[in-house]
């Protein structure tokens, strides 16, 4: 089954915060180390954004719960495609919190410095994660 990365952004529902994601991760690490998916999860109390990749059926599984979930709401695909080797290998679901979101780097891939990830390119989405992947991998480590 060919790799596959899929990236979206959704806005956060009411009543969500640190706590909520937090069981939103251990869900997803138990769930996507069973089905071969990697990826990262951002979360800045307003907006998620997420790359799932792995095996094309488990990443459309896996959407297809995510897309259900009421903690979210107006999702919003931002890049989706054939991927040639994985970015996150290192992380079922690795969490990208406030931390790395500095200005600079908001900057750096937005028109505002707002992280309002509806704005991204999907070439942009990619490279922020990226960035903001090793930005938090040396703050927390492989977790
Ligand atoms: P279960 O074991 O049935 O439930 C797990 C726990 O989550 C239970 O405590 C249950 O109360 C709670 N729960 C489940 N669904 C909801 C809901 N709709 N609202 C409130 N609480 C709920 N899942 C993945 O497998 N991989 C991911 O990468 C992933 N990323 C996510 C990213 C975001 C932004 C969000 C909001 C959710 C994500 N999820 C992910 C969770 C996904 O939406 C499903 O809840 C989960 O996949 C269900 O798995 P399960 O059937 O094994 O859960």
């Amino acid at each position: 089954m060919y790799l596959t990365k899929l990236v979206y952004a959704s806005r956060v529902s009411p009543g969500v915060t640190g706590p909520t994601v937090k069981e939103i991760l251990a869900v997803s690490r138990r769930n996507n180390a069973q089905d071969g998916i990697t990826g990262s999860l951002v979360f800045n109390s307003k907006y998620f954004l997420q790359c799932l990749e792995g095996p094309r059926d488990a990443v459309n599984r896996a959407y297809l719960r995510i897309l259900k979930d009421e903690r979210h709401h107006d999702p919003q695909i931002l890049d989706c495609g054939e991927l040639l080797s994985r970015n996150f290998g290192a992380w079922s679901m690795g969490y990208i919190g406030e931390g790395p979101l500095s200005r600079e780097t908001i900057l750096k891939y937005l028109p505002t410095d707002r992280f309002d990830p509806y704005l991204l390119t999907a070439a942009g989405a990619q490279a922020m994660l990226l960035e903001l992947g090793q930005a938090a991998f040396a703050l927390q480590g492989n977790t």
